[in-house]
């Protein structure tokens, strides 16, 4: 679908941006602009701005910034398309179709409309003397005549030409219905039903147009089990959510959404009152998937089988979204054990059951971890846990967002460190001799490393250029604060960055504005310690890159602290390797000590 620009322009004139703004966001005036709690980000203090003569919003505090067609698209689920359509829809104004978009168009209305006609026709036959078995088999399954209407659920007879002489009755062409997946060639070129004896599940896109069938076989000797419809230019398989037309406004309601397998799932979790739920047919959960269910919740809930199978699946899902993982965002896992599927577990167990399994999820980032470790025999073995190590960082490079990156990486370095202090098999004697030999006079403790990182932070502040500097701003972001007030800190800094705020003292009065009073505190106290020439360094980022430095020390010297302090068999030989570090740092660092101009001020 393509909308020329001048159609597009006219769109964004045809709105006060105000207008549209404040059906979602309480506005008030402010000069010539209005002033609002930003949408995109959570704050007690408004910092979003909406302009109607220059026809664009701005945040202060994150940066959204925006007309009128980027705001209804990040605040509702609607793709570019969508908004302009609905737009020109609310504005009065025809849509502007070239003539191959115009053909395009009519082809799919027809599609649409063969499809809607087949699911009336299947719905009619169940409730027929045809269907007497399939709707038996739903009774026993329990499913009674409110979900059989709700999700539309029909029978195609056994019978090859029913279909084809309704649809013909209603003027849907031979090759309409081929188009749409719902016939299959014979022999002499005739063509007849693809679904025949099967109990029929329509499938819906989001807007709830029928798209495609997927039919279950009334016995068990019929194979396959499940037969979908074919690819069609409306029905991707790759795609399809099953569901979301009916689970999408119980999730803007409550922020979730629940991925299970089949159609049966769908259907009870939504007879046991738990409607934000969609299934993906039995297809690889895909990024597109994912895209898609981010428009509903920030963390899908991911449900499959707790067996082999069912965890390896979850493994593919957990690689495929590595590279689109973005802060905020992830996925959650729910692994049953007690029944095969959701449906099976409601049967047997009861609502209760379910919606206890739904409560245990499992982090993306604990799944991976668990999965990691299960196969290993010997965690002791060098190679083993080279080898562990070495894939996790495999995982840890596919994601492309730098923060989430470091984030994973730090996690698991945490989780290393604790699961090889656990696995360590007794307390090992050391003799004397070998601990004189790694002894290292260290003071290094928690403080003094917090006081470097609020040193660090304060240079950043007084001189916001330095984070022009790639390799100090990659330094910036990975540093692990234990103290919160550092971590807003940091953010609302790179958010001043982006925002292309590079003087000190305009920084310095974003940050008060952003923050409570005791939080900057302690910046004052370094201010008057931190210029760089009376310091005697050549620029600031010398000095950056000699606290820096420190900073590194000081954690190495920590790390050489804890291993000492619980001594396993691999002790001896990391703490050697840690001092051999320290060293050779300290001896970099007296350099540059030594380079320092001495200016007498
Ligand atoms: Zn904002």
């Amino acid at each position: 679908m393509y909308f020329s620009e001048s159609f597009i322009e006219k769109i964004r004139e045809r709105f006060r941006l105000s207008e549209i703004i404040s059906r979602k966001v309480k506005l008030s005036r402010k000069g010539n602009e209005y002033l609002g709690l930003c949408p995109f980000h959570s704050e007690k203090t408004p910092s979003f701005t909406v302009n109607d003569e220059k026809n664009f919003y701005h945040c202060f505090g994150c940066g959204a910034h925006g007309d009128v067609i980027k705001f209804i698209g990040d605040t509702s689920n609607l793709n570019f398309v969508e908004v302009i359509t609905s737009l020109a829809e609310e504005a009065g104004f025809s849509i502007e179709y070239n003539k191959s978009q115009l053909e395009y168009h009519n082809y799919t209305k027809d599609l649409y409309q063969a499809l809607q006609l087949a699911c009336n026709y299947f719905q009619n036959q169940l409730f027929s003397t045809v269907g007497k078995e399939a709707y038996s088999y739903l009774q026993h399954r329990n499913i009674n005549t409110t979900y059989i209407k709700k999700f539309l659920l029909g029978y195609a007879p056994g019978e090859s030409y029913k279909l084809k002489e309704f649809l013909l009755s209603q003027g849907i062409s031979n090759e309409l219905m081929i188009k749409a997946g719902l016939m299959v060639h014979g022999s002499n070129n005739d063509i007849y039903s693809r679904f025949r004896n099967r109990l029929i599940f329509p499938i819906s896109d989001y807007k709830g147009r029928i798209i495609g069938f997927g039919g279950r076989a009334l016995s068990n000797e019929v194979m396959p089990k499940y037969l979908n419809s074919s690819e069609t230019d409306v029905f991707k398989k790759s795609e399809i959510l099953y569901g979301l037309n009916f689970a999408k406004e119980a999730s803007n309601k409550s922020g979730k959404i629940i991925v299970v397998e089949g159609y049966m799932d769908c259907i009870s979790m939504n007879i046991a009152g738990i409607e934000e739920v969609v299934a993906s047919l039995g297809t690889a959960i895909n990024k597109e998937h994912i895209l898609n269910l981010w428009k509903y919740s920030k963390v899908p809930v991911i449900c499959l089988d707790g067996d082999r199978a069912g965890r390896q699946a979850m493994l593919r899902v957990a690689e495929n979204i590595m590279p689109i993982l973005k802060p905020g965002y992830s996925v959650d896992f729910v692994l049953l054990t007690m029944g095969k599927d959701p449906d099976e577990l409601i049967k047997n167990y009861g609502k209760d059951a379910m919606l206890r399994s739904l409560e245990s999820t499992i982090t993306l980032s604990d799944f991976i971890w668990q999965e990691s470790i299960r196969e290993l025999s010997s965690a002791l073995i060098p190679e083993q846990r080279a080898l562990l190590e070495k894939h996790l960082e495999n995982i840890v490079n596919k994601i492309r967002d730098n923060t989430v990156a470091h984030y994973y990486r730090q996690y698991f370095k945490n989780k290393l460190w604790e699961y090889f202090k656990k696995s360590k098999i007794k307390q090992v004697d050391i003799n004397q001799e070998q601990i004189n030999r790694i002894k290292l006079n260290t003071v290094q403790d928690i403080s003094s490393i917090q006081l470097l990182q609020q040193l660090l932070v304060a240079i950043t502040v007084k001189y916001p250029e330095i984070l022009s500097n790639d390799q100090a701003k990659e330094e910036f972001i990975s540093m692990d604060f234990g103290d919160e007030k550092l971590d807003k800190l940091r953010t609302l800094i790179l958010n001043s960055k982006e925002l292309n705020i590079i003087d000190s003292t305009i920084l310095h009065s974003y940050l008060e504005k952003n923050t409570y009073n005791d939080e900057m505190n302690f910046l004052y106290g370094h201010y008057k310690t931190i210029s760089y020439i009376v310091n005697g360094f050549n620029t600031c980022i010398d000095m950056w890159n000699y606290n820096i430095k420190k900073y590194h020390i000081a954690l190495l010297e920590q790390e050489y602290q804890d291993v000492l302090r619980c001594m396993t068999e691999s002790s001896v030989s990391i703490a050697s390797a840690l001092k051999a570090q320290i060293i050779y740092a300290k001896k970099h660092l007296n350099k540059m000590e030594q380079s320092l101009q001495h200016n007498d001020y």
